[in-house]
């Protein structure tokens, strides 16, 4: 697996990296009219966006990007000023090292190091191709990789330190995250999902909205790509929410549980208070669209409750 591809793709990396002069940010007179944010407790009007590794990669084609799409996601973002945390899935980058060395399912022999440590180098490859995208629009990325401040004890997460993150915010930069293999303490490592990482972000910061962008337009009936002839679900309420729990219930084949963990973290955050989307990343501006809160076709998950008291409730469980 890691053979001579490995000098292609490091020459990629070398590629993007010379596409960026080295003085670019300081610069740039966009870069120098970024301020930073006032320091405050709660970041008010706090989104998180998720591209999903089906909208970002060949899901079929080991370790290849997307990047024409990655450029036109960049180019939405260009505009966007409020508060943003920015979490990429794994696509073909993680997928296919993780399932295809069992990982997910625990480590239980030192062959598997290999597949976590390799996983890791593609994740942050990636990352790179991101965020050289992005701050070639003058965005300003950092990265954050949750295997340094995620851990999981028997699959569930144990403990997060999200004080770098809040700073970064706090500071006007723009943290860029992962779905990622993450310790943990009773089976030696685990999957914390791009979804999940979402929602656990979302509640903890307290976000307004959490946005989770895929190769979709969203929840349907039926898998759409199996049967053409599935219905889109636009809205998911405290009443009508068991239709999305059986039309996502199908097996995914993928390590971070498909359409339905999507499903289950967007429930999550909706109960919870927060605003969901899911929604096709890949359709023209329909980032930038709801971005400006404009109407995209998409389902939203409304929020069950809106009271300060119970979004102070959920930060604190999450
Ligand atoms: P990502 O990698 O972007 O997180 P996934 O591949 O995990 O996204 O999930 C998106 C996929 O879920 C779609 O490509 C679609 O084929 C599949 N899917 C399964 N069931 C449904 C459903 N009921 N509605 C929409 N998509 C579904």
């Amino acid at each position: 697996m890691f053979n001579n591809d490995f000098r292609v793709k490091s020459a990629l990396v070398l590629i993007i990296s010379r596409v960026l002069p080295s003085n670019h940010h300081r610069s740039h007179p966009e870069a120098a009219k970024s301020k930073l944010r006032p320091e405050c407790g709660e970041l008010d009007q706090l989104t998180i966006l998720k591209l999903g590794g089906s909208a970002i990669t060949d899901k079929a084609r080991e370790c290849t990007p997307d990047i024409p799409a990655i450029q036109r996601i960049a180019d939405q973002l260009r505009a966007y000023d409020l508060p943003l945390i920015l979490i990429h899935g794994g696509g073909s980058y993680a997928h296919p090292f993780v399932t295809g060395s069992s990982i997910d399912r625990g480590l239980r022999d030192r062959s598997q190091l290999r597949s976590v440590a390799e996983t890791e180098f593609y994740l942050s490859q990636l990352t790179r191709i991101i965020y050289a995208s992005l701050l070639l629009r003058n965005k300003l990325p950092v990265p954050f990789h949750p295997m340094s401040f995620v851990t999981f004890d028997e699959g569930k997460v144990k403990r997060v330190l999200l004080d770098p993150i809040r700073k970064a915010l706090q500071a006007g930069l723009l943290p860029l995250l992962h779905g990622d293999l993450v310790f943990d303490e009773s089976q030696g490592i685990g999957v914390l999902s791009g979804d999940l990482l979402a929602s656990l972000i979302g509640l903890r910061l307290g976000a307004s909205r959490v946005l989770l962008g895929c190769d979709v337009d969203g929840v349907y009936s039926e898998n759409p790509k199996t049967f053409p002839n599935a219905t889109l679900i636009p809205e998911v309420t405290s009443e009508n929410f068991h239709l999305v729990l059986d039309a996502s219930r199908g097996p995914s084949g993928d390590a971070t549980g498909g359409m339905g963990e999507k499903v289950r973290q967007a429930l999550r955050l909706a109960k919870n208070g927060c605003e969901c989307y899911i929604f096709n990343l890949r359709e023209k501006y329909a980032l930038a669209r709801l971005l400006e809160r404009d109407k995209i076709k998409g389902t939203r998950f409304v929020p069950w409750t809106n009271s300060r008291k119970s979004s102070r409730r959920s930060r604190r469980q999450a």
